[in-house]
């Protein structure tokens, strides 16, 4: 078994994509389960999924039910924040923190929530500004710590979270691609900042990812989206990828659909193969002939460009996961 291990703090595991359907339509067969048994074979141990709105975060808790691995979240997305006006907002709070109270030891956050600057399409920026704000009565409440989004709104995030900082245990602000500053000003506030492959797409990324002591860093896949391109900055210190096909095929990656598995760079128990981009690819059993395209691993990423031991990288990120998220463990 790998030597690694990881919590994914943001996973998307109620994603129809998951369970092979694109657009509503079914492309391939349900493989959630492979796709689970991918991500433990490289050591990820836990799977915080992520619950976007008061349906969502259903889903996710009735997801969570079914794995002693599974964990949620509860909350509303700030693009989704137009759901409290549509129905009785303190009905649709009270709904959020029954769902929570009722299920503590499965739902491990409030969240996501926050605001979302670059997305006003979906969710005017005053709704998203109120909602945040209101949702730290769950934080509060709770008593559980929060798992946070911020798209272009720092300064507006900030100042929320400066008011009711004293009403939250703690949390992480995940997906994070901000300046230095602001995840200095976020570390400030006893926050975590949470990487994907969303935050490291830039060298700008990359330098604010060097800046931020590993003791405040997280790691998640945020899949099926956020998978790291070829064009990303990040992309030039992956060096391992799993069998990747363009069209589903058994025991592969579908390309272009983020996994858990990507967390990872290597492991030793499997063997290996280079290939042309001097990738290392994953060979499982089942897969004849090996990959036809890269897939990006996030630790490999962040222990390159922070010149860190990756095994040390993985155990900090994974103590840190475990403090704020898991502290009866
Ligand atoms: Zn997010």
């Amino acid at each position: 078994m790998s030597r690694f291990k990881f919590v994914d703090i943001g996973i998307n595991l109620t994603d129809p994509m998951f369970r092979g359907i694109y657009r509503g339509v079914q492309k391939h067969q349900d493989d959630l389960q492979d796709v689970i048994e991918r991500a433990v074979q490289i050591g990820v141990k836990k799977f915080m999924i992520t619950g976007g709105n008061l349906q969502d975060s259903k889903e996710a808790l009735h997801l969570a039910q079914t794995n002693d691995m599974f964990f949620s979240t509860v909350g509303c997305h700030p693009t989704r924040c137009d759901e409290f006006e549509k129905n009785d907002p303190d009905l649709y709070l009270m709904e959020l923190l029954n769902l929570t109270e009722n299920n503590k030891g499965k739902v491990v956050a409030i969240g996501e929530c926050g605001l979302d600057f670059d997305r006003l399409q979906f969710c005017p920026r005053d709704t998203q500004l109120k909602y945040f704000e209101k949702q730290f009565e769950l934080a509060e409440q709770t008593k559980l710590p929060m798992f946070l989004h911020c798209r272009n709104s720092h300064a507006e995030f900030l100042d929320i979270m400066k008011r009711n900082r004293d009403r939250c245990v703690g949390g992480v602000v995940h997906s994070f691609d901000g300046t230095k500053e602001a995840a200095a000003a976020l570390m400030d506030l006893d926050l975590y900042i949470g990487f994907n492959g969303c935050s490291l797409k830039t060298e700008a990324n990359l330098e604010v990812l060097k800046s931020i002591p590993s003791e405040k860093l997280m790691i998640e896949t945020d899949a099926p989206w956020c998978g790291v391109k070829s064009t990303h900055a990040g992309s030039k210190y992956v060096k391992t990828s799993f069998p990747t096909k363009k069209k589903w095929e058994n025991g592969h990656c579908v390309k272009d659909r983020n996994e858990p598995c990507h967390i990872i760079n290597f492991l030793l128990s499997f063997e290996t193969n280079s290939l042309s981009r001097g990738a290392q690819t994953l060979l499982y059993p089942q897969c004849h002939p090996p990959c036809d395209s890269a897939h990006i691993q996030i630790l490999e990423i962040m222990s390159a460009v922070r010149e860190q031991d990756p095994l040390e990288l993985a155990n900090t990120l994974y103590n840190n996961t475990i403090k704020v998220f898991f502290p009866d463990m």
